[in-house]
């Protein structure tokens, strides 16, 4: 991967969480590293194979002028999200906002805060066996497409599975999401309950069969063990219906936890599947 930088871009603009700051203004510094792969830029000399670090510097002066933070954590914030929209070749961006005029009674160099944005790979897996199932998947696929920070780039084909657990409830439609997000996990989880909520309230459904489930299956290749949230998902290694559809989309991605790709880790479950039968 290569890095483009830019050192102290001078802004003038009004954040601030006094009324002075915001009417009288000061002088912000900006510092940006972008990252995105330079080889082809190298080789050809062609600009449009890479990101033009004039036109950076235009967005980052408009995010700061556009409109007043009270936080230069909001603005700088603000710079990394409208980089990573604007700039798709962007894998990654961190923002140093320097404000060396801020209001502090003592002397003092400069003080500044730093934000950083980087687009991860991430499999969702989906499943409803309520109403119309096929439309409760698109809903929520569109919920998470609607979300800033969350683009969908593939979707599987969409199976119909016997229920697991319960059998008592009506089949499954089940599929899987690649996402492309600069969420953290455990923000990305909480945009997915909200989703779960949305279109669970609609039908005013609070137990028993689910409008929508949208459980996190990898994360780059993050091993992640908290009170909320375990990804790999604990339980995608033996579920059918998760494994047949992510070798769709994803057969060579990594299960970081098991050392195998997906689609290993299918054919491990059809051999094991076989044997029981
Ligand atoms: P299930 O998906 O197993 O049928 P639920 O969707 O009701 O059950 O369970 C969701 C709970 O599991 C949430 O409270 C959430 O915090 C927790 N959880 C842990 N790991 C994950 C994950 N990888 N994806 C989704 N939810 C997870
Ligand atoms: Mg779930």
């Amino acid at each position: 991967m290569g890095h483009i930088g830019i050192r102290d871009l001078e802004v003038f603009a009004h954040h601030g969480v006094y009324p002075e700051e915001t009417e009288n203004g000061q002088m912000f510094y900006v510092s940006a590293d972008l990252y995105l792969d330079t080889w082809d830029a190298e080789h050809t000399d062609d600009l449009n194979t890479s990101v033009n670090y004039g036109t950076v510097c235009e967005y980052i002066k408009d995010v700061m002028t556009r409109r007043n933070y009270r936080l230069i954590e909001r603005a700088a914030g603000e710079i990394c999200e409208d980089l990573m929209i604007n700039f798709p070749k962007l894998n990654k961006v961190r923002v140093e906002l320097y404000k060396p005029e801020a209001p502090i009674p003592i002397p003092f160099g400069t003080v500044y805060v730093e934000a950083c944005r980087e687009w991860q790979d991430v499999y969702i897996g989906i499943g409803s066996n309520m109403g119309d199932k096929e439309a409760n998947i698109r809903s929520a696929i569109r919920l998470l497409s609607e979300t800033q920070g969350i683009q969908v780039e593939k979707v599987s084909t969409l199976i119909q599975t016997e229920p697991y657990g319960y059998r008592e409830q009506d089949e499954f439609l089940n599929g899987c999401l690649k996402l492309r997000t600069w969420l953290p996990p455990e923000v990305l989880l909480k945009r997915m309950q909200e989703i779960e909520l949305l279109l669970h309230r609609e039908r005013k459904i609070h137990w028993g069969p689910r409008t929508i489930d949208l459980d996190m299956l990898l994360y780059g290749e993050e091993i992640i063990h908290t009170k909320d949230l375990c990804v790999p998902h604990p339980d995608m290694i033996n579920r059918r219906f998760v494994l047949e559809p992510l070798d769709e989309i994803a057969g060579w991605s990594w299960h970081p936890a098991e050392k195998k790709t997906i689609h290993q880790l299918r054919e491990a479950l059809n051999k094991k599947e076989a044997i029981e039968s």
